[in-house]
């Protein structure tokens, strides 16, 4: 095996944040999604809501690829396509589907509705539609399920 050239050097002025190429930690995780990007054809709505949440004001998709797994296959099956509101709402769970899909639609028009009432807080709703107290405040500041 012939030795990298770099192996065991460190150059300081291509690593770390100093470098105009940085991009953080999640270097692995944008290379994937790039890939996704470049591999798997968009289909023109959300795959959890139903939604064509349309386009942004520059002209990209407000469809965004997420990973079903954690895992980051190469493999379709293990993406979904999602608008951004059920997006952000996945990876508030990342802990995988099954929290995902435990809100409905009409469980946040609830939530939204009993909030009003001034007679739960957000932690006993939280608790009530068995979701994290963060999940509910963004829902409530209306940070995600924004189309509701
Ligand atoms: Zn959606």
């Amino acid at each position: 095996m012939p030795i990298p050239w770099n192996k065991g050097k460190k150059y300081p002025q291509v690593t770390g944040s100093k470098n105009p190429k940085w991009k953080g930690d999640k270097v692995g995780y944008s290379g994937i999604h790039k890939w996704v990007y470049n591999h798997f054809l968009k289909p023109n709505k959300c795959e959890h809501c139903g939604r064509n949440p349309g386009f942004s004001k520059n002209g990209t998709t407000l469809l965004q690829w997420a990973n079903k797994s954690g895992k980051y296959l190469r493999k379709l099956s293990d993406w979904l396509c999602l608008c951004i509101s059920c997006h952000a709402l996945k990876d508030n769970y990342n802990q995988g589907e099954k929290h995902f899909h435990k809100l409905t639609e009409k469980q946040v028009l609830k939530i939204h509705k009993f909030y009003k009432t001034g007679k739960h807080s957000q932690r006993q709703l939280a608790k009530k539609f068995n979701v994290t107290h963060t999940t509910i405040g963004r829902i409530i500041r209306k940070q995600i399920w924004t189309h509701i």
